[in-house]
């Protein structure tokens, strides 16, 4: 009952109080989580079209508790973000990921933010004295961003990017068409790539809609001279149809799952022939 999904919200003061008391809970585990360190950073390779081999990985956070066992991000990251720990998860990540590319120097890395990382002071700071202790090359690390970054706070989103940017560091958009995707923003934000959500690639093979929103999408991304991203492709299907698109970059299950570090040194290895 600690992390309860939407629909089984029941209205009335106890339930009220339960749900206060599950925040307190919560609150705490993941607290402790943070000081005891209990995440471990998984890797999913991502494919290029253009190179017919991998390009990079995705930094994907997993938290292990030694009680409740695996509990997924989806999970977490909205809780993170709501009471502030946030900053302190973005943080660890960007540290791991910095550390692991100085090992691994064949591929880029990407790194999720969230809006909320952008009301921290720190985080231009932390990334620079990473990037400084582990030499690492800025046009090698992207951090990508969802829709709801721009919205919440435009500005600051973009005076960050703007830094970012200046640093060499490159800006995907994440889960593209899924939130208020507007045009506006393409043309005013600094992005290198979309990322198209799982949600439209997993109907191309057989759903007339999804195919046209992601040729849509991807001619949009091609008019702005961005790179496009597949996320979520499974079958071979679907693989073909985005490759006809003049699509960039594919991530998914028929390529690679989410990997642990070692895992990926192994599956670079198996790539090289
Ligand atoms: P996302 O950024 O859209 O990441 C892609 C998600 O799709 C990952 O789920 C990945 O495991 C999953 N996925 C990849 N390929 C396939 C596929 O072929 N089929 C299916 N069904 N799923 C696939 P995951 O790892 O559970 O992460 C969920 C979300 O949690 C992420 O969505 C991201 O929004 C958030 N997240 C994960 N790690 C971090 C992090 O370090 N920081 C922040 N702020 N958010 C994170
Ligand atoms: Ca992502
Ligand atoms: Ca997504």
């Amino acid at each position: 009952v600690l992390f309860r999904s939407k629909e089984n919200v029941i209205f009335g003061s106890e339930s009220l109080y339960k749900e206060h008391e599950e925040r307190i809970i919560m609150l705490g585990l993941l607290t402790e989580a943070i000081r005891e360190n209990q995440f471990v950073v998984y890797y999913q390779p991502k494919y290029s079209f253009i190179n017919s081999d991998v390009s990079g990985a995705e930094a994907l956070i997993r938290w292990y508790h030694p009680n409740y066992g695996f509990i997924p991000p989806d999970n977490f990251i909205p809780f993170a973000e709501k009471v502030d720990l946030i900053h302190s998860i973005t943080a660890m990540v960007i540290t791991t990921v910095f550390s692991f590319s100085q090992q691994v120097n064949s591929i880029s890395f990407s790194i999720n933010l969230s809006g909320k990382d952008f009301e921290n002071s720190t985080l231009l700071n932390h990334i620079d004295k990473m990037a400084k202790l582990y030499e690492v090359n800025p046009c090698r690390i992207i951090f990508e961003i969802t829709e709801s970054v721009m919205i919440t706070n435009p500005t600051l989103a973009l005076n960050n990017l703007i830094k970012l940017k200046e640093k060499g560091y490159k800006i995907h958009i994440d889960d593209f068409g899924t939130g208020y995707s507007s045009l506006n923003y393409l043309r005013e934000f600094p992005f290198d790539a979309i990322k198209l959500d799982r949600t439209f690639i997993s109907g191309i093979a057989y759903d007339a809609r999804d195919l046209s929103i992601v040729r849509s999408i991807v001619s949009l991304g091609k008019a702005f001279s961005l790179g496009i991203v597949a996320e979520g492709v499974e079958n071979n299907e679907q693989f073909e149809l985005l490759k006809n698109m003049n699509c960039d970059e594919f991530q998914g299950y028929y390529y690679s799952k989410p990997l642990s570090g070692d895992q990926l040194i192994d599956f670079l290895r198996g790539q090289k022939k």
